[in-house]
Order: structure tokens, then C-alpha cells, then sequence
């Protein structure tokens, strides 16, 4: 009989979004008429923008006719993505075209990164943290078992709350792979270039790598937020880093990403010796992968004409209108928020300190809200929740008050 992976069956079963599903249906079915306003997930609300649709039609033309048609195309992506996420993304920074891998979006990156790394070395994360960097390494097998909080042994966990200003303390022991995400996924809030820099220099006194995510980059609207690690100085001999355009440009449903693996990174074979990374994620994408669509990348392309840009930033903007909205409502009523300034989440303090799930029910039995237990993110969001700026005005506006109705009353 086949053998398969047992690692798969430590992963604790993707309890956050099923359970919050099963609540609310039960909410619902016993409560027909209540009207819900979902603020969890993290999905975009707004349609793509006309400028990217417009290329991606376009695309769909060329496909049409024999002289312009298009089968399998370059494995890291086409130069003229690769070329405007170059020039446009990296502006001043010493990252080339061909360091930029283009993919159907980051979630597989980061995910699949883990390919090119041997099995015994030591990860970090934050806690809380976005699941997929966690649960990726337990299929990878560089895990034991969760505990009852959820932590599984030999991840080492840095907490980022609200005492430590959600700053991630440099581990007291060696890591190899730390994975950052900033602007954050859950917590909203950014890293300063101090902080950067600090692992920068850790990860260079260690020989670590870091594995940096970026996919909410262009939701920063304060000068002197780094936008990428590339920034900060030293960081192309030990970072990674991943973006993408789900929430960029509303690519959630389209799926492009890319990823950015320096030619100056190394890491050491079991023998000792350095190696380059580059051509390992370079031979990893061309065996297992065949190129993100070509429609698709005509229209991540167009979010860098000029006419995009502009569309792709009002959609940011709106959402960011939503993200200050949320944090204004909550604030009036004495709520501690933070982050949705620099992303587009708010990670809330529990009012009362009540847990993130009985928080979680209260609102919904209250006010018909759903936001997400921060609990669910790892045992250091106990006490926290999660809110999603990606709704419509009305929605945001609505929330609101009802959050005004049951808080304050
Ligand atoms: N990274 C973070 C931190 C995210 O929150 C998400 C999506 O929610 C992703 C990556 C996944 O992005 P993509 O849609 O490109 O796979």
C-alpha cells in the first residue's frame, strides 16, 4: 500500500475559517432575517480595473489569431512583466528582471519556496502569523505535534502583541528561516526600517534567510514605511521576497504574484559548501511549474500604465477610507485598535478582554457581525480580532454603527 505523507495528519484541521463558517449558518438558520455583515475574510470586494481589463481583452484577441497566439510561455513569467515590476516596484533598488520569478500568486510561493530548503532547519514565525507559512513547514515535515494552543514543537514562535508595540524581538536562539510579513496579515501593522534592519544584520551574522511577504505593500500610506526589504541594506544576500496583485489589483480570482530571489543569496549544502539560491527557485519553477497565463499577465502588466496605476490606487484608496472608518467607529467608543492605516486590516483589543471568540459570538448575536477571532492566528492573538477594510462603503458604515450599538450599550 502507498505510504503517504503523516506529517499532513499533525496539521490541526483548518479550524479558523470552518468553525467561523459553521457559527454563522447556525446563526442564520436560526436567525432567517438578520441581515450579516461578513468583515472576515480577506478577500477584495471591488472589480478589476478598466485599464487592466481592457489588456487583458486585448490578450484575449491575440489569442485568436495564428500570428499572434501564444502556448506555453517563459517559465519565470514574460520580460514585459518581469521588466515593468522591475522598473516600476524597484525603483532605486538593485533588483534586475531576471531576479523576478512571476507566478499565479504568493500564497503557492510561499508555500512552495520551501523545496529549495533542506529539512532540519530551524524556522521562525510570528504568532500571531498567516497560517499558510505555518502549516506549510508542518507538511514539510520540519514540525512535531501542536500542543493544545496550537503551537507545534520545534517552530520557534516570536510573539508580536500590543506590549511589545507588535515589534518581533530577535530570537535568542539560531533560526535559519524567518519568515516577516509586512504591511502584517493579521495584525495590520508595519515594520520600521530599524526593525528591518536589525534581522537584516541577524540573518547576515547567522546565515539565515528571510522569507519577507509583501503582498500588502501597496496599501502603505505613511512616508519612511519600508516598502520592501530590498531597502535595507544587506538584504540581498539573505531575503526572499513575495508579492502579488491579489490585493494590489484585485487578482484574488486572476492570480499573479511574483517573487524575488537575489543572486546574491546563498545557502550552505549539507556538505558545507555555499550554493546560490537563484538557480535552485530557477531549475524549482521550471520543473514544477509552466508560467502564469498570458492573459493574466497582460493585465498585471497594465497596472503599470499609467492609467492603471491611477485606477489601482483610487481601489487602494477606497478601502483605505474603509480601513479609517472602521479604526475612527472603534475609537469613539474606546476601543484599542491597530494597524489599517498602512493595511488594510484592524486588529482590535477585545473590549472587557473577553477571548476572541466570545467576542467572536457577541458581535454576531448582537449586532449580526463577522470579523475574525485573533486566536485563530495563533496563541498570541488571544484577546485581539481581526477586521477586513475590503467592503462596500455602505457595509463599512453599517458595521459601524451597530459595532457603536452593542459596545457602547
Ligand atoms: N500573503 C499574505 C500575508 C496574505 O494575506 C495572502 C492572502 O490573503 C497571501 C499571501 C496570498 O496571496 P495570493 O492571493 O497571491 O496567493
Amino acid at each position: 500500500m502507498a505510504q503517504i505523507n503523516d506529517h499532513y495528519l499533525k496539521l490541526k484541521a483548518g479550524y479558523l475559517f470552518p468553525e467561523i463558517g459553521r457559527r454563522v449558518s447556525a446563526f442564520c438558520e436560526a436567525n432567517p432575517d438578520a441581515q450579516v455583515i461578513k468583515l472576515g475574510i480577506g478577500d477584495v470586494t471591488e472589480p478589476l480595473a478598466p485599464a487592466i481589463l481592457e489588456a487583458m481583452h486585448q490578450a484575449v484577441d491575440e489569442m485568436s489569431q495564428h500570428s499572434s497566439f501564444r502556448g506555453y510561455g517563459p517559465e519565470q513569467g514574460y520580460d514585459f512583466l518581469r521588466e515593468a515590476i522591475a522598473e516600476h516596484d524597484y525603483q532605486g533598488l538593485d533588483v534586475s528582471a531576471d531576479e523576478i520569478f512571476v507566478s499565479d500568486g504568493s500564497k503557492c510561493d510561499s508555500g512552495n519556496i520551501l523545496d529549495i530548503f533542506g529539512p532540519d532547519n530551524v524556522v521562525a514565525v510570528t504568532d500571531p502569523v498567516y497560517p499558510v507559512y505555518v502549516d506549510t513547514n508542518v507538511m514539510a515535515g520540519r514540525t512535531g505535534e501542536a500542543d493544545d494552543a496550537g503551537r507545534y514543537a520545534g517552530l520557534v514562535y516570536i510573539p508580536v502583541t500590543a506590549e511589545n508595540d507588535f515589534t518581533p524581538a530577535l530570537p535568542d536562539q539560531d533560526v535559519d528561516l524567518i519568515y516577516l510579513c509586512y504591511p502584517n496579515n493579521p495584525t495590520g501593522t508595519v515594520a520600521s526600517r530599524e526593525t528591518l534592519q536589525s534581522w537584516v544584520s541577524y540573518a547576515q551574522e547567522r546565515n539565515a534567510v528571510i522569507l519577507y511577504d509583501a503582498a500588502y505593500e501597496s496599501f502603505i500610506t505613511e512616508s519612511g514605511v519600508p516598502h520592501s526589504i530590498f531597502e535595507i541594506e544587506g538584504a540581498r544576500e539573505v531575503a526572499i521576497e513575495f508579492r502579488s496583485f491579489s490585493k494590489k489589483a484585485g487578482f484574488t480570482g486572476v492570480r499573479c504574484g511574483f517573487t524575488v530571489v537575489p543572486k546574491d543569496l546563498q545557502g550552505k549544502t549539507s556538505c558545507g559548501k555555499n550554493e546560490a539560491i537563484h538557480p535552485l527557485w530557477n531549475r524549482r519553477q521550471s520543473t514544477k511549474f509552466n508560467g502564469a497565463s498570458f492573459i493574466v499577465q497582460r493585465g498585471a502588466a497594465a497596472v503599470y500604465s499609467e492609467a492603471g496605476q491611477e485606477q489601482v490606487k483610487n481601489t487602494i484608496d477606497f478601502y483605505m477610507e474603509n480601513a479609517r472608518l472602521l479604526r475612527a467607529g472603534l475609537e469613539a467608543i474606546g476601543i484599542r485598535v491597530y494597524g489599517g492605516v498602512n493595511a488594510p486590516y484592524v486588529w482590535l483589543k477585545t473590549p472587557g478582554n473577553a477571548t476572541s471568540w466570545d467576542f467572536f459570538d457577541d458581535l454576531l448575536t448582537k449586532a449580526h457581525l463577522v470579523g475574525t477571532p485573533g486566536s485563530g492566528f495563533g496563541a498570541s492573538g488571544e484577546g485581539y480580532f481581526r477586521l477586513s477594510a475590503f467592503n462596500s462603503r455602505q457595509n463599512v458604515e453599517e458595521a459601524v454603527k451597530r459595532f457603536q450599538g452593542v459596545v457602547a450599550s
